[in-house]
C-alpha cells in the first residue's frame, strides 16, 4: 500500500503549535507581525498575498499589508521596505515576487534586513543555510523536511534526488539534505534541465523531490517502489470545471501512485506546509527580535 503524504494535515499540526507560540509571545507583551509587499496587479500573486494574511489571521500574528502601483519607481518600494526593516511592529517582511521588470529582484532581496527575512532569501541568511547555522530556512525546502520528519522517511544514508535547483526550491534543499544534521545527512544529487538521461537518477533514488515546474513529467516508469516522491510543482492545466483549470503536480500522480511507497498529492502536499513553513518563519523571527523563548514545532 502506498502511503499518501497528507501536506494539509502536517501543516495543521504546525499551525496549531504556532498558535501556541504566539500566545507564549503574547504573554510577553509581543505581538508577533508579518508584512507583505505587492507591487503587481498579477491575480496569482494577489492570491497567494491574500492568503498569506488569511493564515496569519489564522494563527494570531498581524499581518501589514502595502500595495504599490507596479507602475512606480523602484524607490517607492525600497522607501517601503526601509520603513517596514525600522518598523517594531514587524518581525518579518515578504515582497511577493516576481516585481515587475524595471525592479531589480536582487537589490529588493538585499533591501531586507536579514533579521526580517522570513523568505530565507537574504544571502547572509543564504550563506547562514550553507554554513549549517540557518536563522530562515526557505520555506518550501523546510516545509519538504517537515514532511519527511512526519512520516518517519529517513534522509540519513538516502539517496535522494531532487529535479530542480531554483535559488528557491532546489538549491536549498539540496543545501539542507546534505547537512550532517537532523532531516540531512543524504547522498543528494542535484537534477536540472541539462542533465543527461534523468531517469538514470530518479529510478534508483529513495526520495525524489520533482521542483521543474513542468507538468507530471516523471511517471511511475522512473521511479522505484521503495520511493518516497515528494512534488513540489505546481502546473495549471485546463479541466472541464468552473475555474477552467486544475493544479497537478511535476509527477504523474497516476502512474507513480501505484509504484512507489509514499508520495505527496497535487495539491495537498507540499503547497500548506509552505505556507505554514512562513508562519513559523515569523514567530521565530519575533522570538529572536524580542528575545522570548518559544518551542517552535
Ligand atoms: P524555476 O523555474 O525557478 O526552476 C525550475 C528548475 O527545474 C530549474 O532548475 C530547471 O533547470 C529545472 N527543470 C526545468 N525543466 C526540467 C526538465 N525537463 N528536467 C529537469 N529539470 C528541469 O521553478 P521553481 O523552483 O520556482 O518552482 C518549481 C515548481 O515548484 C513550479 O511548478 C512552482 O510553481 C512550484 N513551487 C511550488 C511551491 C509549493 O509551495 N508547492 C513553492 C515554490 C514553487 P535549469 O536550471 O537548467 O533551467
Amino acid at each position: 500500500m502506498t502511503t499518501v503524504i497528507d501536506g494539509n494535515s502536517v501543516a495543521s499540526d504546525i499551525r496549531s503549535e504556532i498558535t501556541d507560540c504566539v500566545e507564549t509571545l503574547e504573554d510577553s507583551g509581543v505581538n508577533p507581525g508579518l508584512a507583505t509587499v505587492l507591487m503587481s496587479d498579477d491575480p496569482a500573486s494577489e492570491t497567494y498575498v491574500s492568503m498569506k494574511q488569511q493564515d496569519c489571521e489564522e494563527v494570531g500574528i498581524e499581518s501589514h499589508h502595502v500595495e504599490i502601483d507596479p507602475d512606480a519607481p523602484a524607490a517607492e518600494l525600497f522607501d517601503t521596505i526601509d520603513d517596514l526593516n525600522d518598523d517594531p511592529a514587524v518581525d518579518g517582511i515578504l515582497v511577493q515576487l516576481p516585481v515587475p521588470d524595471h525592479v531589480d529582484k536582487r537589490e529588493v532581496i538585499r533591501a531586507i534586513d536579514p533579521a526580517k527575512d522570513v523568505d530565507g532569501f537574504h544571502p547572509e541568511n543564504v550563506g547562514r543555510l550553507v554554513a549549517g547555522d540557518a536563522r530562515f530556512k526557505p520555506c518550501t525546502p523546510h516545509g519538504v523536511q517537515k514532511l519527511l520528519e512526519a512520516y518517519d522517511i529517513e534522509t540519513e544514508g538516502a539517496d535522494a534526488v531532487i529535479v530542480g535547483r531554483s535559488d528557491i526550491v532546489g538549491k536549498p534543499l539540496a543545501n539542507l539534505l546534505i547537512q550532517k544534521a537532523p532531516l540531512g545527512n543524504a547522498t543528494t544529487t542535484v537534477c536540472h534541465s541539462r542533465t543527461d538521461d534523468l531517469a538514470a537518477y530518479t529510478e534508483t533514488a529513495d526520495i525524489v523531490i520533482a521542483a521543474a515546474g513542468v507538468t507530471e513529467f516523471i511517471g511511475g516508469s522512473m521511479l522505484s517502489e521503495d520511493a518516497t516522491v515528494i512534488d513540489v510543482g505546481i502546473n495549471r492545466v485546463d479541466a472541464d470545471n468552473e475555474k477552467g483549470y486544475q493544479l497537478v503536480g511535476d509527477v504523474d500522480y497516476e502512474s507513480a501512485e501505484p509504484v512507489v511507497d509514499a508520495i505527496t498529492p497535487v495539491p495537498g502536499g507540499v503547497g500548506p506546509m509552505t505556507r505554514a513553513m512562513l508562519l513559523y518563519n515569523t514567530v521565530k523571527g519575533a522570538s529572536e527580535a524580542h528575545g522570548v523563548d518559544i518551542e517552535l514545532p
